[in-house]
């Protein structure tokens, strides 16, 4: 079966869907993204993804013409055409196809471009033996709040992490202080067993997840301390984690080179983890 896109109100096959080589994601970035998990044929948080997108959007004083409910019948559709049960959806939303001139076009209508794919199950060692992370400075502008398409950043940090055999890579800012993942948010259990994940500001996204994640723990009467730690702190922790659309809620057992906790899944995490899970599939 041929994979379908939406590209600018029409639904075409991959090999016929194509922007034009103006369009101001291709030559500046300019643009914005969203993630949303597929879950049994059904999208996942859509409101909380939506309601990112339009910050972003409105950050970036970027204005759609398309609303929340005809972007969401495009979304179901993309998902229906791609017979996508559990998998992913990308959304795309760039300022529009222009000559090319650093300042906004004068007149542009935003390019929207959404594809959707079924992902394989994760490989079972990744939740039952945990995963490493290795350590990357934080190289990145000071509005990480918004979801931008400009990633070089995280690329290289993911790179680096691909070939030291991690998963992930942590960034960690001037003050030693652990921001986030290049595609995740980061977390660790303290020995109390209190949860702490940096507190939302300019330096990190606002991760769907990280929120789901979040009233889980709260539900569960877990006490979430908001806060940034320090790489120290991290190497020093009970038990680490991450989390993102695409990654769930992750274990992780080693950082560079030190063991995280007992260097084995911990059971606050795991219990999480569970947690997340039945909100995703609605149980
Ligand atoms: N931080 C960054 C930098 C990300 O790219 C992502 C994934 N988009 C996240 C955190 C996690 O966000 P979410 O839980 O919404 O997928």
């Amino acid at each position: 079966m041929s994979r379908i896109a939406y590209v600018n109100g029409r639904y075409a096959p991959f090999a016929d869907a194509a922007v034009h080589i103006e369009d101001r994601g291709y030559q500046f970035a300019d643009g914005v993204y969203e993630v949303i998990a597929v879950r049994d044929g059904r999208l996942a948080d859509l409101e909380p993804h939506l309601d990112r997108l339009d910050r972003s959007l409105s950050e970036l004083r970027m204005e759609t013409a398309m609303s929340r409910g005809a972007l969401a019948v495009v979304l179901e559709e993309i998902v229906w055409r791609n017979r996508v049960a559990n998998g992913i959806v990308y959304l795309q939303m760039t300022r529009g196809v222009a000559r090319r001139d650093h300042a906004f076009p004068d007149d542009c209508r935003i390019s929207i471009v959404v594809t959707a794919r079924n992902a394989p199950p994760r490989p079972a060692a990744i939740v039952e033996r945990g995963v490493r992370v290795v350590t990357v400075p934080d190289i990145r502008w000071k509005r990480c709040d918004i979801k931008s398409i400009s990633l070089l950043p995280n690329i290289l940090a993911k790179q680096k992490a691909k070939e030291a055999g991690a998963y992930e890579a942590w960034m960690v800012d001037e003050d030693d202080r652990v921001t986030e993942g290049s595609s995740t948010n980061a977390w660790i259990v303290d020995r109390a067993g209190d949860l702490i994940t940096r507190h939302l500001d300019n330096a990190i996204l606002a991760g769907v997840t990280r929120m789901a994640v979040g009233d889980l723990a709260m539900k569960q009467q877990r006490r979430l301390v908001e806060r940034p730690f320090t790489l120290g702190e991290a190497e020093a922790a009970s038990e680490a984690f991450l989390t993102s659309t695409t990654s769930s809620v992750t274990p992780v057992v080693q950082i560079n080179d030190v063991q995280v906790g007992a260097g084995v899944p911990g059971p606050v995490t795991q219990a999480l983890r569970n947690l997340y899970d039945a909100h995703l599939s609605g149980r």
